[in-house]
């Protein structure tokens, strides 16, 4: 082995164990080395019990994947590359050609995209609900529901819906002779709550979803989901698909969340304080509407978001009065200096997105007529944001 290059890739020194520090060691790799053939011929990917392939997790996936857990109040989770991903993964690992999923007609938009190409393409049917009415949930599960769609609150409108009484229903009809012979299975997309808000868990849920991209990063610099379930068999049935569809997450990229986990709490915190008090400001404003945030006493849903929840992320949808037509509202959020456009949110900057809400909604009507701007509430000065807010509207 006189050859540098080879001395080099097979370097015999291995620095002295017992090393610790704050942050946990990053571990990167495609190839895990095995250290015999028995070892390899043994090798078990389905069980976390040792490593097998960097697809199917190193030291540091799986001490992130633990975390995960804890902070949602489940026991296992899968990490997958984005929070579409975890939603994508649940749908695949759950639903069988002749299966149907119900989805919240304000879900996140990508989800309802997958079910109505992907999974229509593969004889899996789908029907959206009113998240706000669990009789309508009640009325559409059938012998084929095998999954059920649940998100708190709703993208960009915000509702926040009565997550036990929606279990409830699904609870009920799985006891009752018209279920699907397996059972149907609540997921909830709960990137909003990031299980802090409250814990899916308790209300009864049976898988957590989250984009890690938003709060646990909190940096607006990776995107990474997680799927948590506290049921056994839910998990390997979630855990073997994401082996068979090479969902993997690169060791640079955990390292970013763990270390935006450390501080999570106190974000959530501080840009929920930030956004209700922005949102009672916008509220007094003679352009708009309404606002929508589950905080405010008029918002849908406020009732139980109170019962349920201990806080309300960063997030707030302002009604705008119906003369702001499309252009001025274009030269509002053009007009903005701190508020960037830009999808996603949780991350230090503060963004904002127009949205067409009635080309949105399919089984349940839109009330109102003036056009929504959502704001997402980065960790700037609450002055300085509202005084970007005044000026803007005075260019609108
Ligand atoms: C952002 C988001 C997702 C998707 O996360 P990505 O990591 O961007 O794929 C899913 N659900 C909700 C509610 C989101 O806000």
């Amino acid at each position: 082995m006189s050859d540098p290059s080879t001395q080099l890739i097979h370097h015999p020194y291995t620095p002295p164990a017992g090393f610790e520090a704050v942050q946990p060691a990053v571990h990167k790799a495609s190839t895990v080395i095995f250290p015999s053939v028995a070892a390899l011929r043994s090798r078990d990917w389905k069980h976390k019990t040792g490593y097998t392939y960097g697809l199917h997790g190193t030291p540091t996936t799986f001490t992130l994947e633990e975390r995960i857990a804890t902070l949602e109040g489940g026991r296992f989770c899968t990490l997958v590359p984005s929070g579409l991903a975890a939603v994508v993964l649940v749908d695949m690992a759950v639903l069988k050609s002749g299966d149907e999923v119900l989805i919240p007609d304000n879900a996140y938009g990508p989800n309802k995209a997958f079910a109505q190409a992907e999974l229509a393409s593969w004889g899996i049917s789908h029907q959206f609900y009113d998240p706000m009415n669990p009789a309508d949930l009640a009325a559409r599960l059938g012998p084929k529901t095998r999954l059920v769609w649940l998100e708190a609150p709703g993208s960009i409108t915000l509702e926040f819906p009565d997550l036990p009484a929606l279990v409830a229903v699904i609870k009920v009809h799985n006891q009752s002779s018209g279920a699907h012979p397996q059972g149907t299975v609540s997921a909830l997309d709960n990137t909003w709550g990031a299980g802090l808000a409250f814990n899916a868990f308790t209300l009864g849920v049976d898988v957590s979803v989250q984009a890690l991209t938003k709060y646990p990063s909190g940096g607006a610099d990776v995107l990474m989901g997680s799927v948590v379930t506290s049921d056994e068999a839910l998990h390997h049935l979630v855990h073997f698909c994401h082996m068979r569809v090479g969902y993997g997450v690169s060791g640079s990229d955990a390292e970013l969340v763990l270390r935006g986990l450390n501080s999570i709490a106190l974000r959530y915190a501080a840009q929920d304080a930030a956004t209700r008090q922005l949102a009672a400001w916008l509220q007094t404003l003679p352009q708009i509407e309404t606002v929508l945030h589950p905080a405010l006493p008029d918002s849908p849903g406020h009732a139980v978001w109170k019962r349920d929840c201990s806080g309300a992320a960063c997030l707030l949808s302002a009604v705008f009065k119906p003369e702001f037509t499309q252009a001025r509202i274009d030269r509002f959020c053009d007009s903005l200096k701190l508020f960037r456009l830009g999808y996603s949110w949780a991350g230090p900057m503060s963004l904002c997105v127009p949205y067409d809400l009635p080309a949105l909604r399919s089984v349940t009507a839109w009330p109102f007529q003036g056009i929504l701007v959502r704001f997402s509430v980065g960790l700037e000065a609450v002055a300085d944001l509202q005084a970007d807010i005044t000026q803007a509207l005075a260019r609108a």
